[in-house]
């Protein structure tokens, strides 16, 4: 018994200092380098080259010209050479509605359960993510989806997006007639109704509101804002002409689409710091809305054909009524002269691919590739109220990043050309097996 007791002794021993060892090596936290890689830090200021990004733990810690050196016995530490390819903030999708589907083929939406349209919505983040997009503004979603993948990703469940929630879309009660019995809306008439809309909205716990402003009267516009600001929240519209204006004047913090705005609103959103998520790739007039939905069906989508259905798309939105489409242009060119901040949103599914198609549509449109860039990155960490943590690649920043092979300063769509993404800290797999089919093929064919 007593050598037994020994041997006890001696084995609790060992294992106590074994587990000491474990411990102290992951007391510090881990070191991953990026080095021989240019980095666009989206700022604004031009790439620096030949340069080393050192994460500690999932913070940005250094960034320093020359290849990194490992010092001898150093432990801890994850290098990646990346032989001269490029490192960017991660990319945003502003404008999103994760369970919608246009064209809805099989007229799923209108009586599709939560359920399957929750699983959906959770396959189309994740696969945004491995796209490249590491932050989501929802801006209208059914059933408080949003929400609940808010939270399932911010809490490990699964590997996602981060996600800015708006909950429901804060709607009159003769609704949205291009989408009428909408189940991402919430009616409300009057002031009264539109505090108690808005109280469902914060008790969920939503990060900013959106509202459906043409049909809003004014005191109902003011309601909302007042209310909103007071929980810290902000306000974005969908609006455009008249009654993007009307949001404007009243003291929203984001215009949607923004069709048809005129130069007067132009200059007053420059004035406010309103900001403007155009939406190039869709949403641009009732005729172009009512026959996409046909046209769209029939171009046969692929997953495998990235690129090709990118163009199939470009050319389609070109064949919009030309004086809205060309309007549109102007706007968004004249809006960034004059120091509104431009987001890049796609209003449309898949939000991976569509995503960088619509910030390929922005160079289209007439920004330049750095423009473009800003708008799909810094901008909308500043919409979100998070650019002192993330947006731009700068130290004691959070290292949501992506690295793209290619410089798409050069050609904007190298950002298809995606090499790695990094999530708070930490490589994303990019080809983590998620099932057989397609985003494409599930949905839309
Ligand atoms: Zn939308």
């Amino acid at each position: 018994m007593k050598i037994l007791n020994k041997l006890n002794v001696f084995i609790l021993a060992v294992l106590f200092l074994i587990s000491n060892q474990i411990f102290a090596q992951d007391a510090s936290p881990l070191k991953t380098v990026l080095t021989n890689c240019s980095v666009i830090d989206c700022t604004g200021e031009a790439p620096m080259k030949g340069v080393t990004v050192v994460i500690t733990g999932n913070t940005i810690t250094e960034i320093k010209h020359g290849s990194y050196q490992q010092t001898p016995g150093e432990k801890n530490v994850k290098v990646f050479d990346l032989e001269g390819a490029y490192v960017l903030p991660g990319l945003w999708n502003m404008h999103v509605h994760l369970s919608d589907l246009l064209p809805d083929v099989h007229n799923m939406l209108g009586h599709e359960p939560t359920l399957p349209a929750a699983i959906r919505a959770g396959r189309n983040a994740m696969d945004a993510l491995s796209r490249g997009f590491t932050g989501l503004r929802i801006v209208g979603e059914r059933d408080y989806i949003d929400i609940a993948w808010r939270d399932a990703f911010d809490a490990g469940v699964f590997v996602g997006p981060r996600i800015y929630a708006a909950g429901k879309v804060v709607t009159p009660s003769q609704g949205n007639p291009l989408e009428p019995d909408w189940p991402v809306e919430i009616y409300a008439d009057g002031p009264d109704e539109i505090r108690k809309a808005l109280r469902e909205n914060i008790a969920r716990g939503i990060d900013f509101v959106k509202i459906f402003a043409p049909p809003l009267q004014a005191d109902e516009m003011a309601t909302i804002i007042e209310l909103a600001h007071k929980h810290g929240l902000k306000v974005t519209a969908h609006s455009g002409g008249e009654s993007a204006h009307r949001a404007v004047v009243a003291g929203v913090d984001c215009i949607e689409h923004g069709t048809m705005i005129s130069d007067e609103t132009i200059q007053l959103m420059a004035e406010k710091g309103t900001f403007l998520c155009p939406t190039v790739v869709c949403n641009l007039s009732e005729e172009y809305i009512r026959e996409r939905e046909d046209r769209l069906a029939k171009l046969g989508f692929s997953d495998e054909k990235d690129v090709v259905e990118g163009r199939i798309l470009v050319a389609y939105a070109d064949e919009r009524p030309q004086r809205v489409a060309a309007r549109h242009r102007e706007i968004i060119v004249k809006a960034a002269k004059a120091g509104v901040k431009i987001l890049s949103g796609s209003d449309s599914n898949p939000l991976g691919e569509l995503g960088i198609l619509e910030i390929e549509q922005l160079v289209l449109s007439g920004l330049t590739e750095m423009q473009a860039l800003i708008a799909a990155t810094r901008n909308c960490a500043e919409m979100c109220g998070v650019l002192d943590e993330l947006g731009t690649i700068e130290r004691e920043k959070i290292a949501d990043l992506i690295v793209v092979a290619d410089n798409p300063l050069d050609n904007i769509s190298n950002l298809r050309k995606l090499k790695m993404v990094f999530k708070d800290g930490k490589p994303v797999n990019l080809h983590k097996d998620k099932g057989q089919s397609s985003f494409w093929e599930l949905y839309f064919k």
